[in-house]
């Protein structure tokens, strides 16, 4: 038989003479999505017109892209299957098949084995140009920072009430109208963006339709990495390894650190960082300020605002900026390790990279949705460039996976990139309720007693109770830890130390049920705790598997404070790591 060799994704195959693209890469285990194609091979009957479009492929040498389909095979071929010139290319063609067809998809006949149904989530397409404008008698759509709201969706279900009211205490969903009309939002005529909501996302995560979601970055961030133009770098969040997985068929529980940074890298970002190391960071800055507030306590200065509260959850910051805007000054000032990661990266790094700010673009992995909403907050930009450009959660990067055709279970694990990729094991369990305060007490520690801390675990501080406490002996003076997940339970907290019956030196408090591994960008849980414990554990599980298990043993830390910040708690650091917190109910009637 003769045959042609080519080259399809990096990969050599020698193709049967006659064959096309699209079945030699066929021939490779390489899926390239198809649309008009058909092949009924008992039959012999194929069609190929090349059509739809929705094949094509990249060829080097051509200008055009060429449909994999009817495009023979040629000896010394190069064809890539899945750029970012590809991947737009596809949405578009389906984007122009969608906007032309009845949108009757709940009750046609072909609902739920219908190839054009399919082919518009693989391609992860959420919204059809110029939909709003046809159906604009009935849409009645509701989009803020981080979540969309559409109101014809809804069922009148309200679980994302119970989820809103009852747990989160947050009160920012009731049902109002009647019959047709009815649904559960905001009070009559306010949207998402001018009420308590804290875009914590537990609403989107228990939402049976459509009717919650999350804003989609993903078409951004595609758009990012096709421009020549930008360097494009990604961090990821310690919680989205131990469940992006589950998307792929993994057992819960399983880490895929080293297959997520391959299919970032597979993904065409420049640069794949860990936000683990700005965790670390975190700790270096939060720790000295927990230090310096409880050194002053102690020494009788009624002035140090005891105790101090964890400020990494943006869910939980709106909350309190919200209900305890009196309270303001009680957080840590520390910036979150999201925007402290953009911070550095766009000062420290763009500098030594010699690439200018406004052509960096930042892109966060993200359990969360708050995490969309704190990267646009005015005060995280520089001249109106944002420090993070785009938040995408654990569920939208597994959708962005699969519509690059990546098969996340073969991929052999690879390392994040240095520096901004290094970490210790208390950057990793960040991740889970607990996490910070016990990464921070095992720094504070040994800088509190200049003594090395020999019980690296804190397992006092670890758990699923959704408030907890424990005091931690630090060389002879007690530290009294309290723990919170869940905005109800961070409420019966606040509302203590609001009362002054508090008795904790520090707070932990993280926004979802379990900490970021149920956060509402999570792959969804449906409530089962012993997911959310499989998770925890896998965060514990790479904790003990570091060589370096505290932050302030982390070396590229130490070098980016010789190197740029001087020391934890100067200047500089205040200047790029720490922030402000606003009265949000005055903030919203600015806005409005
Ligand atoms: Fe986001 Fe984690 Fe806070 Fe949830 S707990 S709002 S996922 S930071």
């Amino acid at each position: 038989m003769e045959t042609v060799k080519l080259t399809i994704d990096d990969k050599k195959i020698e193709a049967p003479k006659g064959s096309t693209v699209y079945q030699a890469a066929k021939l490779l285990g390489i899926d390239v999505p198809t649309l008009c194609y058909m092949h009924l091979h008992d039959m012999n009957i194929e069609n190929k017109p090349g059509g739809c479009r929705i094949c094509v492929v990249e060829v080097q040498g051509r200008r055009n892209l060429a449909p994999a389909c009817s495009t023979k095979c040629e000896p010394g071929m190069v064809v890539k299957t899945h750029t970012t010139r590809v991947l737009n290319a596809r949405t578009t063609v389906m984007e122009f098949l969608l906007s032309d067809h009845p949108k009757d998809c709940l009750v046609c006949p072909k609902s739920g084995s219908c190839d054009l149904q399919d082919m518009a989530h693989r391609l992860g397409i959420r919204e059809i140009p110029g939909q709003e404008y046809a159906e604009v008698s009935t849409y009645r759509k509701d989009t803020s920072p981080s979540l969309v709201r559409d109101l014809d969706k809804c069922i009148m279900c309200r679980r994302c009430e119970t989820m809103c009211n009852e747990v989160q205490t947050v009160g920012a969903l009731s049902a109002f109208n009647r019959g047709f009309m009815a649904a559960v939002g905001p009070a009559f005529e306010q949207n998402i963006e001018h009420s308590s909501c804290t875009y914590c996302g537990q609403c989107v995560a228990v939402c049976p339709t459509g009717a919650l979601t999350e804003v989609n970055h993903v078409p951004h961030v595609l758009k990012a990495l096709a421009d020549p133009s930008k360097t494009v770098i990604v961090q990821t969040a310690p919680a989205v390894r131990a469940a992006l997985g589950e998307e792929f068929g993994i057992e819960p529980g399983t880490l895929v650190t080293g297959k997520m940074a391959a299919a970032l890298r597979a993904l065409g970002f420049d640069y794949v960082f860990d936000t683990d190391f700005a965790a670390d960071l975190t700790i270096m800055e939060e720790g000295t300020e927990l230090l310096d507030r409880l050194s002053r306590h102690l020494n009788g200065d009624k002035t140090a605002r005891i105790p101090i509260l964890t400020s990494c959850c943006p869910g939980w910051v709106n909350f309190f900026e919200y209900y305890y805007p009196d309270m303001k000054d009680v957080p840590s000032t520390a910036k979150s390790p999201q925007q402290m990661f953009g911070a550095i990266a766009k000062s420290y790094f763009a500098e030594k990279k010699g690439i200018d700010r406004n052509d960096l673009v930042v892109v966060s992995i993200m359990p969360c949705l708050a995490k969309k909403y704190e990267c646009q907050r005015d005060e995280f930009a520089v001249n109106g460039n944002q420090d993070v450009d785009f938040s995408i959660s654990t569920r939208e990067l597994a959708a962005f996976i699969k519509q690059a055709n990546i098969d996340l279970k073969t991929l052999a694990d690879e390392d994040f990139d240095a520096p901004l990729g290094e970490s210790t094991g208390a950057g990793v369990i960040f991740g889970t309720t607990g996490g910070v305060i016990e990464a921070a007490c095992r720094t504070a520690y040994e800088i509190f007693t200049g003594k090395k801390l020999e019980r690296i675990d804190f397992t006092e501080l670890r758990g699923m109770e959704g408030v907890r406490s424990a005091t931690l002996d630090f060389n002879g003076t007690p530290i009294k830890i309290g723990i919170a997940h869940g905005l109800g339970n961070a409420r019966k907290l606040l509302d203590e130390v609001k009362s002054g019956k508090s008795d904790f030196s520090a707070i932990e408090v993280m926004a979802c049920p379990g900490g970021c591994i149920g956060g509402g960008g999570q792959p969804l849980h449906h409530g089962d705790s012993k997911i959310l414990k499989a998770r925890a554990a896998a965060l514990y599980q790479e904790d003990r598997q570091k060589p370096l298990r505290k932050s302030h043993e982390n070396p590229f830390i130490t070098k980016l404070y010789e190197e740029y910040l001087g020391k934890p708690g100067s200047e500089k650091a205040h200047h790029l790591l720490h922030t402000h917190y606003f009265d949000r109910k005055e903030q919203i009637l600015v806005k409005k």
